[in-house]
């Protein structure tokens, strides 16, 4: 699934309509005040088209888990309030979702202003997909965009349910995010490497299955490689394992072989006596951990390698870190597969969400990537080739 042919707000004429945006505006919040504001910057730029384009603007997200109903602790009040600092147009707060309230506040906004809703997870027919619900929501606007990467992967009212009442497009995050994910999974620029890392195999099997029919060459590193190299029959200590996956490394191996997919896998490790950062630490051959040792990251023959191997792709996906990358002492892979994908001037790199996102941003290469995409459950449903709702019901091209 690709959904390079997905309708987005170019595809449309928003002049002077009632326009309903789906926004990820779950940011993170520190005794009621915004921590990091990122998601609120990164809808900017669909925002700023729609006050340029004099559309009248209702802007929807959710905010954490409320449990049952109005809950002020997850109110949007504080996304209102930072998001009139960083938009030159005036932001109402809705009291409510599909209340008296929003209505009323509909039919007095004037073209080019905003209007916030109230967390639409106050209402428990959001994730159940109601159909009446979705229903009204629609009634409040003319066209529907979603611009909500981080929950597309979610079958949710204001996600996915609200498009069968409103023609529906995308908004220019969601494009961003198709274009570098949907072009490098449905026609990438060869040699295509994807590089794998993270705590555990079953996480990513889906993701590893989806992409050896796509790529050329597959790195894998992090925790998750010690279950494939114990499934060569190395000697791993005591590193993380997942023993009833050694069968599906095995035959995951087998399969890459069978279609011509170079796999590479971790040589030597730095290893420590304890799972702590200020453990003992050496660097070990990946066939010969011993007993008492677990592994921490890639060595610096591994590095080498995978860096050799990403400096003449043409193509990256890079998902989960190398190693223990919270802890500096052993964040030394994750940065030169970082180095390597920023030295390599050629490549088009694309970093799913969550972890390895993070640590990109923390470890100071954000900048030097081509494309973070800000989905990490579904970034990695998208390379798993999994439907995504909120973008599966948006309209064809
Ligand atoms: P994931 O959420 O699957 O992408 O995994 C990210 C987590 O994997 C991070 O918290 C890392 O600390 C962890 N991780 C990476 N390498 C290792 C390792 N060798 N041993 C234990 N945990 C690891």
């Amino acid at each position: 699934m690709s959904y390079l042919n997905k309708k987005t707000l170019q595809d449309i004429d928003v002049d002077q309509k009632i326009v309903f945006v789906r926004c990820d505006f779950n940011v993170p919040l520190d005794n009621g005040t915004i921590a990091d504001d990122k998601r609120i910057i990164e809808s900017l730029k669909t925002l700023k088209y729609l006050v340029e384009k004099k559309a009248k603007i209702i802007a929807c997200s959710h905010l954490g888990r409320p449990k049952d109903g109005f809950d002020m602790e997850f109110s949007l009040k504080p996304v209102a309030d930072r998001l009139a600092k960083l938009i030159d147009t005036k932001v109402i707060m809705s009291s409510d979702v599909i209340g008296e309230d929003t209505f009323k506040k509909i039919n007095n906004l004037n073209p080019g202003e905003i209007l916030l809703l109230e967390n639409i997870r106050f209402h428990k027919e959001e994730k159940k997909n109601d159909r009446e619900f979705a229903k009204k929501l629609a009634s409040m606007a003319d066209i529907y965009v979603n611009d909500a990467f981080g929950t597309s992967h979610r079958a949710h009212a204001s996600t996915a349910g609200i498009a069968e009442f409103l023609p529906a497009v995308s908004g220019f995050l969601i494009e961003k995010e198709i274009s570098f994910m949907g072009e490098a999974l449905a026609n990438p620029k060869r040699p295509f490497v994807a590089i794998l890392g993270g705590s555990k195999v079953s996480d990513k099997i889906s993701v590893i299955e989806n992409l050896l029919d796509k790529v050329d060459t597959l790195i894998i590193g992090g925790g998750m490689a010690y279950t494939f190299n114990k499934s060569k029959g190395y000697k791993i200590g005591t590193s993380i394992c997942e023993d009833d996956k050694i069968d599906l490394a095995k035959s995951l191996l087998k399969k890459a072989a069978e279609k011509g997919v170079k796999i590479l896998l971790p040589v030597d490790n730095m290893v420590g006596d304890d799972f702590n950062p200020n453990c003992n630490a050496k660097l070990v051959d990946s066939d010969k951990i011993p007993d008492e040792y677990t592994g921490l990251d890639i060595g610096a023959k591994t590095q080498e390698i995978f860096a050799e191997e990403i400096s003449h792709a043409k193509t990256v996906i890079w998902n989960g870190p190398m190693g223990v990358a919270e802890w500096d002492r052993f964040a030394i892979g994750t940065i030169s597969i970082a180095q390597a994908l920023s030295d390599n001037k050629d490549c088009v790199s694309i970093i799913g969400g969550g972890d390895s996102a993070a640590a990109v941003e923390k470890l100071g290469f954000a900048d030097k990537m081509d494309h973070i995409s800000t989905g990490g459950g579904a970034s990695l449903e998208f390379l798993e080739g999994k439907v995504l709702p909120g973008i599966a019901a948006l309209m064809n091209k």
